[in-house]
C-alpha cells in the first residue's frame, strides 16, 4: 500500500476517503505545521503528501523523500513550495483552483466595503458606547458605486472580482502579465500599465500570485502614485505589498485606507504595526474560508491523491 503524509489534522470524514488507498501518517495538530523532525521521518518513505499553504519543505527534506511522487497543496497559491526543486526531483504538485473563486472574490469585496464604509470603526463606536446621536458626517465613509476599480492580476479570482464590480457600476482598469481581450469585452475593462492603474483607480485590488516578480510589486514609490483617496485591497499574498511602506503611506495619509487578508509573516499578532492605524482593516487569511469552499478544496486534493494510486490522470497538476 502507498504511504501518505498529511501535515495537519484534517477533518475525519475527509481523511476517511483516503484510508482505502493509503497507509496514513498524520500530524495531529489542526493549525500548526509538524516539527521538522516529525516531517523528516514521515516524508522519508511517503509516496504522497497532503499539505497546506503554511507548510514548506527544505531541500534536505525533499532530497531524502526518495519515493515522493505527489504533493497535494490545500490552496490555489503554492508560493510555500520550492517548485523548481520539486520539478527536478520529478515530484508532481496539485493545487485547488476555481472552487474558491467566489468565496475569495467575496472577501475582497467585503474588505472593500469594510474599508470604504468604515464598518469595523463604526462597530467599535457602538461597542465603546460612543454612539451619542446623529450628525451629517457621523460614521461617514466613501462611495464604491460608480468608482474606478483597478485589478492587478486578472486571473480567475481577478475576473470574479470584475464580475461583481459590474453590480456596483464600477469602471474596471486592469493590469496583468498578458492582455485578455475577451475579458475586456465581457466586463468593459480597460487594459493599462501598472502606473496608469495606480494613478487613476479609486480602489485597487491585487490578485497576482506571490512570485519573485511580484514580491514588493507595491512599495512606497507605487503607493505615492495612488490618489490620496485610494483604497488598497490585498487578498492575494503577503509580500506583494511592502508592509513598512504601506504603514508610512497610511500614516501620512498618502492613501485613504487599506484592507488586507494576507501578511508577510502569518499569523500576525495584535501588536502588528499596521493594526495600530485607524485606516487599516485586517482579516486573518480567510479568503477562501467558507465551509462549502473549504470542503470543495479538500475534495480536489483528495481526488488528486486517489488518482495517483489508481494510476489515472491527476487533476489540477500545476505543471
Ligand atoms: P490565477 O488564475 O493564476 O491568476 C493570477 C493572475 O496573475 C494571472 O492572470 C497572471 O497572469 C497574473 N500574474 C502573474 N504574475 C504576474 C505579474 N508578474 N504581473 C502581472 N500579473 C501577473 O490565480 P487565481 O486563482 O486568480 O489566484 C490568484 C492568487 O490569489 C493566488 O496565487 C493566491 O496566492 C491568492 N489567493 C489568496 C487567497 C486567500 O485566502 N487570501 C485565496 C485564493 C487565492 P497570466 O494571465 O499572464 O498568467
Amino acid at each position: 500500500m502507498k504511504k501518505l503524509f498529511i501535515t495537519r489534522k484534517m477533518p475525519e470524514h475527509m481523511v476517511q476517503q483516503l484510508v482505502p488507498y493509503y497507509e496514513i501518517v498524520q500530524w495531529n495538530e489542526v493549525s500548526t505545521s509538524a516539527p521538522a523532525k516529525f516531517t523528516e521521518e514521515a516524508i522519508k518513505d511517503a509516496d504522497a503528501v497532503w499539505c497546506v499553504g503554511g507548510d514548506s519543505f527544505s531541500s534536505q527534506v525533499l532530497s531524502n523523500a526518495k519515493n515522493l511522487k505527489l504533493v497535494a497543496n490545500f490552496g490555489v497559491g503554492y508560493n510555500n513550495l520550492d517548485i523548481d526543486l520539486m520539478k527536478t526531483q520529478n515530484i508532481l504538485v496539485t493545487n485547488t483552483p476555481n472552487v474558491l473563486n467566489d468565496a475569495t472574490a467575496d472577501l475582497a469585496f467585503a474588505l472593500m466595503l469594510s474599508t470604504a464604509r468604515l464598518i469595523p470603526q463604526n462597530m467599535k463606536c457602538i461597542e465603546q458606547n460612543k454612539w451619542t446621536g446623529w450628525s451629517p458626517y457621523q460614521g461617514a465613509g466613501v462611495d464604491i458605486s460608480n468608482k474606478k476599480l483597478g485589478i492587478i492580476g486578472m486571473g480567475k479570482i481577478g475576473e470574479t472580482v470584475a464580475k461583481r464590480s459590474l453590480g456596483f457600476d464600477m469602471e474596471i482598469l486592469y493590469y496583468n502579465r498578458n492582455r485578455k481581450e475577451e475579458l475586456e469585452r465581457k466586463y468593459n475593462a480597460t487594459y493599462c500599465d501598472l502606473n496608469t492603474l495606480l494613478t487613476q483607480s479609486d480602489f485597487i485590488i491585487i490578485f497576482t500570485p506571490l512570485t519573485p516578480e511580484t514580491r514588493n510589486l507595491i512599495t512606497l514609490e507605487q503607493l505615492k502614485l495612488m490618489k490620496s483617496t485610494a483604497i488598497l485591497i490585498n487578498v492575494a499574498r503577503g509580500g506583494i505589498v511592502n508592509e513598512k511602506d504601506l504603514y508610512i503611506a497610511l500614516k501620512e495619509k498618502k492613501i485613504w485606507a487599506a484592507g488586507f487578508d494576507v501578511f508577510e509573516e502569518e499569523p500576525i499578532s495584535n501588536k502588528h504595526q499596521l493594526l495600530q492605524l485607524e485606516n487599516f482593516v485586517a482579516t486573518p487569511h480567510i479568503g477562501s474560508a467558507t465551509i462549502g469552499t473549504r470542503d470543495a478544496m479538500m475534495q480536489l486534493n483528495i481526488d488528486s491523491l486517489i488518482a495517483l494510486v489508481k494510476n489515472e490522470p491527476i487533476p489540477n497538476l500545476i505543471y
